[in-house]
């Protein structure tokens, strides 16, 4: 009998100990506003706080367990099949479910990089390899190379449209010239948290997407334009047969009654929430204007937060600056993103482009 030494303590899997832990974007200390972490600066919408509290009387019992009611109003709202769609702890939840279903240790996840912070640490979770692939100098995707970057290996690609950090929007010309040249095993996300805030021409249409191609997966999430990032509740659209194939994966009771109930009040006020939109477009417009004004080169921002590529040396001194206006920003390895806030917090940044020397 072979005998094998054990360890003396409990040893998480080797991929699991490379995951560095979750940075958040840092508080805003007293008289400082807190743009670190791309968050709607208004309150909920009407009529949220009071669908929360009265969710409140319920919470001896365990929430609709597919948050169905939910799943109803998005359908209706959407105009695709409530089976079509799944629902879970933010879009983060849902990312995590897509890794961790379709990938195992072994497996490319083929990402753009810079991208969003936690895309690394879900692949690495799944015991997956993470495949990144540069931006262009623009800040957009470089779609080419992610097609070329899909081997045999390769279970997921995540495309984020807007790009967090850096802005860009994927154009549907941009994606359809690369869906063609992916397999159909391969699943293909849609990374769509910033979506509402996009004003380019020809977005790509997600819900043609996903309906045009089976193996595409649409993710949005309720923290961003409406408001409820303390929430947790993001939704994907995909093949009933993902979807269904998602709610296993998924925490059983991941969203909670009140948190339902704050989604379903918000898509009903639907008209304030397209006008706050429409104002944190028109002051993201505004900054980035006076940004590039101050002699800046940024690229197109198409979220609610710009990206600064300072260079890795000029970021400490940047998020000093920042500090010292009373803005709280997000330090990048190379760059600084800052969110779109309150019309005084925004004022402060435009100072802080204008005042900085690159
Ligand atoms: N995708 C992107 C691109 C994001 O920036 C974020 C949040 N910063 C998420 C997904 C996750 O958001 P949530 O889990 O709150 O839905």
């Amino acid at each position: 009998m072979t005998r094998v030494t054990a360890p003396s303590t409990p040893e998480p899997r080797s991929s699991i100990l490379s995951i560095p832990g979750y940075t958040a974007g840092s508080p805003a200390p007293a008289g400082s506003y807190k743009l670190s972490s791309n968050e709607n600066p208004y309150p909920p919408l009407p009529g949220v706080v009071d669908a929360a509290a009265a969710a409140l009387e319920t919470l001896n019992r365990y929430p609709d367990v597919t948050a169905a009611p939910l799943r109803q109003r998005l359908a209706e709202r959407l105009g695709v099949p409530a089976d079509e769609i799944a629902t879970t702890t933010g879009s983060s939840g849902l990312l995590m479910a897509l890794v961790l279903t379709y990938c195992g240790p072994g497996d490319e996840v083929v990402y753009a990089w810079r991208s969003f912070e936690a895309y690394p640490t879900i692949a690495l979770r799944a015991g997956a390899i993470p495949v990144e692939v540069p931006n262009l100098p623009d800040g957009r995707h470089d779609l080419d190379a992610m097609a070329a970057a899909v081997t045999e290996r390769t279970k997921v690609v995540l495309l984020c449209t807007p790009n967090n950090p850096t802005g860009p929007a994927i154009t549907q010309a941009e994606f359809d010239a690369f869906i063609v040249r992916v397999p159909p095993h391969v699943v293909v996300v849609l990374d769509e948290a910033y979506l509402e805030f996009v004003r380019i021409a020809d977005p790509i249409d997600g819900l043609a997407a996903y309906r045009t191609h089976p193996n595409v997966v649409v993710t949005r999430t309720f923290s961003k334009a409406y408001g409820l990032a303390a929430m947790r509740i993001g939704y994907a659209m995909a093949s009933a047969a993902i979807a269904d194939t998602l709610r296993k994966v998924f925490v059983p009771f991941g969203i909670s009654t009140v948190a339902q109930a704050a989604a379903i009040a918000s898509l009903d006020a639907e008209a304030e929430l397209l006008a706050r939109v429409d104002a944190l477009v028109a002051e993201r417009d505004r900054v980035t204007a006076a940004i590039a004004e101050a002699g800046w080169d940024i690229p197109d921002a198409q979220g609610n937060f710009v990206w600064l590529p300072v260079g890795a040396d000029r970021v400490p001194a940047l998020v000093a600056e920042a500090d010292a206006l009373g803005i709280v920003v997000r330090p990048l390895v190379d760059g600084v993103r800052v969110s779109i806030g309150e019309v005084e917090a925004n004022d402060r940044l435009v100072k802080l482009a204008q005042s900085f020397s690159r």
